[in-house]
């Protein structure tokens, strides 16, 4: 059985087919990437996962669960997590109270966001910061953080909610080489130490191919094709449009 299966999806924003008859699976512990070019509906297809937007048409099944009649946040308590492209962190929180806030919220606990107390999650939030590389920086304020590390954070506060299937919407955008050599490498040892299946979007193809194990490629909202990396590197329509040969 998949951990994901998406049958015929699709966006029309007010007569703009964004999104066309996408169909597309994934298995569990699958690290899969989405690639196109700018406006092929990318983020359009994760908001029509995470049900930040009702698609047109289609499901989408996690499981035995059926997400489009779902909130984002009852599909959250089923296990699956994202990251946005704008950072979406509390500026004025510091590194720890971000993952603490994340942590309560995950629990239901409002009450304790008012004043959560040092202690509270403690251990969990070491663990998390630990798990990100973020240990010696708990004290700092997240806003005045290197962009580098204001993702390392955002990492560890969607794996707050302990995911199983963790979305990522272009995690290495505006990085440095360096910045994107080091979080590459996190994600893929945090994919594999928690054996999450990972769904994300990437314009760098350096970064696909070092850690997808299969990928697709969205053009003009159509998925015109799925396969390993070098299956994808071979196809010519992929290089006839994505690549432009
Ligand atoms: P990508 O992430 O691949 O760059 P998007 O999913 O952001 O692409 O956008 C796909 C297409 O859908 C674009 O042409 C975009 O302008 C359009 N689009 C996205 N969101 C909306 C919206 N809320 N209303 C109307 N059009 C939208």
């Amino acid at each position: 059985m998949s951990l994901l299966t998406i049958t015929n999806l699709g966006m029309n924003f007010d007569g703009f087919q964004a999104l066309n008859a996408v169909d597309l699976t994934l298995s569990e512990g699958e690290k899969h990437a989405i690639i196109g070019p700018n406006g092929a509906g990318k983020t359009t297809f994760f908001n029509c996962i995470t049900r930040h937007l009702k698609p047109t048409t289609g499901s989408v099944t996690y499981w035995d669960s059926e997400l489009t009649v779902l909130k984002p946040h009852q599909i959250v308590k089923l296990g699956i997590a994202r990251s946005f492209q704008r950072i979406n962190i509390y500026p004025e929180l510091t590194v720890f109270e971000n993952v603490q806030v994340a942590l309560i919220a995950d629990h239901g606990q409002i009450f304790n966001m008012i004043r959560p107390g040092a202690s509270l999650y403690r251990d969990e939030v070491a663990r998390m910061l630990e798990l990100v590389s973020l240990s010696d920086d708990a004290d700092a304020m997240a806003g005045v953080m290197s962009y580098g590390k204001q993702k390392q954070l955002e990492l560890a506060v969607a794996l707050a909610s302990e995911p199983d299937l963790l979305l990522l919407d272009e995690p290495t955008a505006g990085m440095s080489p360096q910045e994107t050599i080091d979080s590459i490498t996190l994600i893929g040892k945090i994919a594999e130490a928690r054996k999450l299946t990972l769904l994300f979007t990437e314009h760098d193809m350096n970064v696909v191919f070092s850690i997808a194990d299969r990928l697709s490629v969205l053009h003009h909202g159509e998925l015109i094709a799925t396969g390993r990396p070098d299956e994808i590197r071979q196809n010519p329509e992929v290089r006839r449009i994505y690549l432009g040969e």
